[in-house]
């Protein structure tokens, strides 16, 4: 929850209007389709709460109070609830999309023709499988107490969940759990640091790709990542040589990453073992098997921090570049919310809306989950809105919407 409205911050009016900076057409540039296996490996760019994941031909997604589960089909470009029940309402909680008595307010996927969230029992949290008419749900299987249940990063890739602790103890660790009843987590990574913690966990290929941060000395100044490579069949892992990443990173190939820094975003080799600059502006980078999608959204934080102004909208835009980093595109999306990068089809992102003047939270939810009631104040309501990514060099950015979080039907 904390996450979650975490990222009710800001406010928002229109969106799209984006400028056009190259003739290039979306279509002359082929999609490399092994980049991801649809329904087998970690989905490209998702979002680290993933709330929406892309399936064959359509992406499953909640809105953001986690009540219902949605399906976007590409083709009719309609969006409907992941219930088969004949005269259901979809509005209350015998529906069979309802997930307002699991909720978690994170973590789904589709693997092998199902979905995967996580979910509370007991407070217990675990993986729920659901089948994708909705008709079927069950416990998958159980990850650990953590005490700390909304701070988990979780992904699920070929066959495995895996999902962090960060125990707070300094100790940050990375658990394996097959996707079976009966499967017990076994832990595959550990790192010992000052507030050792667990920023990414998402799988490409045989590895699992681990972000930890933390902090280099008791003065809490100077925090720093490092990223790990699990291999899955030798349950091994190892540091991959890069100082100076700071936030995200994507592959791009099998001998590529491309990460950002603090000045710039890198392209490193795993042939040479060598950096070299891959982008002269320190972006959040994605990779959709054709373009490379640079996002500016941490550099409008932090220059609100340090100025004391509000978050800058108009500037916020989501560069495209191919993978010799030329703009083919500029795509300006003046909101502060989440940026989905997504799959070769759709970007999706999250436009906040102003609800409450004073910007305390003074607008009252309750929310029952499992055995509690929690009560949380926010100023924004939150919509997913979806991109069309033929698009993508034309004069048309226009951006769709798929669902608004809509509390006043937030069922106990
Ligand atoms: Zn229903």
């Amino acid at each position: 929850m904390k996450k979650c409205i975490s990222l009710i911050l800001a406010l928002i009016t229109v969106l799209a209007l984006a400028s056009c900076t190259s003739n290039d057409s979306y279509k002359d540039s082929a999609v490399n389709k092994d980049y991801v296996k649809v329904g087998k490996d970690d989905p490209v760019y998702f979002g680290d709460l993933r709330n929406i994941v892309n399936a064959e031909d359509g992406y499953y997604f909640t809105e953001d109070g986690w009540n219902f589960l949605y399906y976007f089909d590409k083709e009719s470009k309609k969006v409907v609830p992941v219930c088969n029940m004949p005269n259901c309402d979809h509005n209350n909680n015998s529906c069979n999309a309802y997930l307002g008595d699991i909720r978690h307010y994170s973590g789904l996927w589709y693997y092998d023709e199902n979905i995967y969230v996580i979910g509370f029992s007991n407070g217990i949290m675990g993986l729920y499988q659901i089948s994708k008419d909705g008709s079927s749900r069950k416990r998958c299987c159980d990850f650990l107490e953590t005490g700390n249940e909304y701070s988990i990063i979780a992904t699920v890739h070929r066959g495995f969940a895996y999902f962090s602790i960060n125990r707070g103890d300094n100790k940050a660790q990375v658990y394996q759990v097959e996707l079976k009843a009966s499967a017990k987590p076994e832990l595959i990574f550990e790192f010992e640091g000052i507030n050792a913690c667990i920023e990414f966990v998402r799988g490409y290929n045989e590895n699992v790709y681990i972000t930890v941060s933390y902090y280099e000395d008791e003065t809490y100044e100077t925090s720093t990542n490092s990223l790990y490579s699990y291999s899955i069949p030798k349950d091994t892992y190892n540091k991959i040589p890069i100082d100076d990443l700071c936030g995200h990173w994507t592959f791009i190939d099998d001998n590529t990453l491309i990460y950002r820094t603090i000045n710039s975003v890198m392209k490193y080799d795993f042939n040479t073992e060598k950096s070299t600059e891959f982008y002269n502006e320190p972006l959040m980078p994605s990779y959709d098997g054709r373009y490379i999608y640079l996002d500016n959204d941490v550099n409008l934080f932090r220059e609100m921090a340090q100025s004391a102004d509000e978050y800058q909208l108009d500037k916020r835009s989501i560069k495209v570049v191919d993978l010799s980093g030329n703009l083919i595109d500029e795509i300006k999306i003046k909101t502060d919310g989440l940026c989905y990068f997504g799959d070769e089809d759709y970007l999706f992102i999250d436009l906040n809306e102003k609800i409450s003047a004073s910007g305390e939270g003074d607008t009252e939810i309750q929310i029952k989950n499992d055995d509690s009631i929690h009560v949380i104040g926010t100023d924004f309501i939150t919509s997913l809105m979806a991109f069309d990514k033929s698009q993508i060099g034309t004069d048309k950015h226009d951006f769709t919407l798929l669902k608004k979080w809509d509390f006043d039907s937030i069922i106990g």
